[in-house]
Order: C-alpha cells, then sequence, then structure tokens
C-alpha cells in the first residue's frame, strides 16, 4: 500500500510517501513559500533517483503544490510510482480535533466541518489543514480516500480531573477551555513501541513519554490510554521549551504588561517566541548551542539546561505518582533522541521510585530504538526514534483497509 502523507501550514507543506505495512519510506519533500515565490524540495529514497532542492516552482497556492508533490511522485525519471493511481489513500496531520475526535476519521463533508469548528482553538493550524485537505481533493479527486490524524486525539482519554483547569467551569461548559495536549500521534507511537520493547501488551503497562524537541511535552499513558499530559489549550504550556516558556504563573503577564504597556499581541509574541531555553541562556533555542555554550562556561546556558532538565524530571515524578507507578520511561524527539547527557541529568536522583543511574554505553549509542536503563533498574529507560509520518500512514491504511 502507497499512503501519501501530508502537513500543511500555511505557506508549507510537508510530505512523505511510505508503505505503511513495510514501514519503508518511498520519498519526500517539502514545500515552501506557498503563495509566495515557491520552493520545492523531492528526496527520493530509491537508490538511481535524483533528489530536486529548493527549486523554483511557481504555487499559487496549495492546490499547485500537492500538484508539483504528485508530479515529482510519478516523474519519468526520478519518481517512486508509475502513475498517480498507485496512490491507496492520503493520511493528513490536523493539529486540534477538540473534543470532537479521539481517534483518526475518514475525511467526510461532515468531518471538514466539525474540524472547521476546532478552528478557534487552533487558529493558525486547523485553516491550514483545511486548505491541505481541500488541495489533495480538488488535485486528486473524491475518489481517493483521505483520512485525518490529530494531534490532540490520543489525549481525549484524559479523564476530567487531568484536563479541566481551576477556573470557572463555564468557561469550559461555554467555550471548551480545558487542556487538550498535543503530539499525541507522537505520544502514541513510541508508546506502542515501547510496550513492544517491553514485550508487554500496551494495556499491561505504564509508560510515561517524554517528547523533547523543539516544542516539548510529557504524556502519562496507563495501559494504553493517555491519562494526562503537559501541554494545555495550546501547546504553550507545560515544560519550558525552545523558545516557549511552558507553566508558569499567569501573574506575570499582568505584571510585566502593565510594567512595560506591552498589548496582549506583545505578550504572547514574548512567551511564545523570546521565553524558554532561548530566553533564559540568550544563546540559542537549540541544545546543541546551549550545551557548547555550557562548556565554556556560560553561566545562563547552563541555567538554562538545569531549568529544562529539572522540570522534566518533576514531571516524570508527578506522572509516576499520577499512575501509581511506572514501567517506563521513553524518550524521544530532537532533544530526547540526541541528548545523552541531557537523559542522565533528566533521570538522575530518581533511584527512590526504581530508575537506577543511565546504562553509559547503551546511552551514548545514536540512531536506533536503544534501553539505556541502568543495572538493576525497576523502571526502563528507553530511547525511541519517533515516527509521525509513519503512525499518521498506519491509521489512514487501517481505516481506508475497513472501507
Ligand atoms: P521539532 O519540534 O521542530 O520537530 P525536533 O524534534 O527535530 O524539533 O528537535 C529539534 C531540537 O533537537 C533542536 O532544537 C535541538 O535542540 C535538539 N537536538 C538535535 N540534535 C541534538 C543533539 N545532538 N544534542 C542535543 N540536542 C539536539
Amino acid at each position: 500500500m502507497n499512503i501519501l502523507v501530508i502537513n500543511a501550514g500555511s505557506s508549507s507543506l510537508k510530505y512523505q510517501l511510505l508503505d505503511p505495512d513495510t514501514g519503508v519510506l518511498l520519498a519526500k519533500g517539502l514545500c515552501e513559500r506557498i503563495g509566495i515565490d515557491g520552493k520545492f524540495t523531492y528526496k527520493p529514497q530509491l537508490e538511481g533517483k535524483a533528489a530536486q532542492n529548493a527549486v523554483d516552482v511557481a504555487m499559487p497556492t496549495h492546490s499547485e503544490a500537492i500538484q508539483a508533490v504528485l508530479n515529482a511522485l510519478i516523474d519519468a525519471e526520478n519518481g517512486v510510482l508509475s502513475s498517480m493511481s498507485e496512490i491507496d489513500a492520503v493520511g493528513h496531520r490536523v493539529v486540534h480535533g477538540g473534543e470532537a475526535f479521539a481517534s483518526s476519521v475518514l475525511l467526510t463533508d461532515e468531518v471538514m466541518k466539525a474540524i472547521e469548528q476546532c478552528n478557534p482553538l487552533a487558529p493558525l493550524h486547523n485553516p491550514a489543514n483545511l486548505i491541505g485537505i481541500n488541495a489533495c481533493t480538488a488535485v486528486l479527486g473524491d475518489k481517493v480516500p483521505q483520512v485525518a490524524v490529530f494531534d490532540t486525539a490520543f489525549h481525549q482519554t484524559m479523564p476530567a480531573v487531568a484536563y479541566t483547569y481551576a477556573i470557572p467551569y463555564e468557561y469550559y461548559e461555554n467555550d471548551k477551555v480545558r487542556r487538550y495536549g498535543f503530539h499525541g500521534t507522537s505520544h502514541r507511537f513510541v508508546s506502542q513501541r515501547a510496550a513492544a520493547m517491553l514485550g508487554k501488551d500496551p494495556a499491561d503497562v505504564k509508560i510515561i513519554t517524554c517528547h523533547l524537541g523543539n516544542g516539548s511535552s510529557i504524556a502519562a499513558i496507563k495501559n494504553g490510554k493517555c491519562v494526562d499530559t503537559t501541554m494545555g489549550l495550546t501547546p504553550l504550556a507545560g515544560l519550558p521549551m525552545g523558545t516557549r516558556a511552558g507553566d508558569m504563573d499567569a501573574g506575570v503577564m499582568e505584571f510585566l504588561m502593565n510594567k512595560y504597556g506591552f498589548s496582549m499581541k506583545e505578550m504572547m509574541n514574548i512567551l511564545n517566541k523570546k521565553s524558554g531555553v532561548s530566553g533564559v541562556s540568550g544563546v540559542s533555542s537549540d541544545f546543541r548551542d546551549l550545551e557548547a555554550a555550557a562548556n565554556q562556561g556560560n553561566f545562563r546556558a547552563q541555567l538554562a539546561i538545569d531549568i529544562f532538565c529539572y522540570d522534566v524530571k518533576k514531571y516524570i515524578g508527578s506522572y509516576a505518582a499520577a499512575m501509581g507507578g511506572v514501567d517506563a520511561i521513553v524518550f524521544t524527539a530532537g532533544v530526547g533522541e540526541n541528548g545523552p547527557s541531557l537523559r542522565v541529568a533528566m533521570t538522575e536522583g530518581l533511584e527512590f521510585m526504581g530508575v537506577a543511574p543511565l546504562n553509559a554505553e547503551e546511552n551514548g549509542k545514536r540512531g536506533d530504538e536503544v534501553d539505556v536503563s541502568g543495572e538493576g533498574s525497576k523502571v526502563r529507560v528507553l530511547v525511541i526514534p519517533t515516527n509521525e509520518e509513519l503512525m499518521i500512514a498506519m491509521d489512514t491504511a487501517e481505516i481506508v483497509k475497513a472501507l
């Protein structure tokens, strides 16, 4: 089966063509500057096929972008398919499914309307996702089934005690203001892989998954179901991130807005774009730069790293408490997969809850799924590369096969 996975943003569109049964990636790439000057990237994964890197392609709208993707995929010389009919289905990443979607769904007019109703919850992302879906329908027609896979869906199993904010209840009832959580596709993927690595059924294990990238979130997954997660109504909550503040006293906003006369827009820009480890360090949002600066003795870079690792550790402890124990802690995404010394710092001192110091040799390995637990650890510590596109392709295939 060939599934085209699309992640559409307002002026960009990432794509991958995958076989969900084997996990084989056939091609991937990126359309950028849609509606501006159109840059197209195509990376076929088959031997002998040439890549295209940031070539100029006119893409006034997302429809031309999708057309460019299809043209590249079926190109006589460098394509990986012989015709468009070899695309069995399209899977779309959709950011916000609100309370309407607890799992992936086949796209219909009704589903499109329900996604649109979630637009106020993700005003930057959902409209762009819908444009991507409409562009695919315009180019591929309605014979090729399309599926929506939501970032929020996996977290819909959270109980009210975990998702309700302690603000007047009417804002939940009337406005659906609550914790939703994001990165759900990644948390689901790595938790399933973790259960497989433990040789257990996902229904029998308690897992804490740490998705630590530019954006970071942690989820508590009990018996295969998410019971809590750090992101909230928006992806600004929880851990400090590359440039996002994460959790803090909401009173800080009033204090700074009064003192400096910031508008709400300016304040939100500070919290989303100028805070996190970048704001604390004044160096970078990238942990590689932070570690290099800290090694040179930069105090603020070290402090930023320390705050991040401390917060991760606090959430690990609190989620173990929430679940009444934990069998495995999973690290994934850019920082989680590539930061061995950060993994040490994030798990240090957790012997009291059964996490032994990490196995230095295993923790130094890169690239694949690794069990980095130290000797005698009751809690397994696993590094698992995430693959959201494969999860989207697998969901899409499952839905389409059942049609
Ligand atoms: P996104 O959230 O944009 O998908 P990624 O999951 O790709 O981000 O993570 C990107 C981040 O991963 C970078 O900003 C960087 O901080 C971190 N990272 C990547 N490689 C390393 C490394 N070798 N050591 C430490 N951190 C790394």
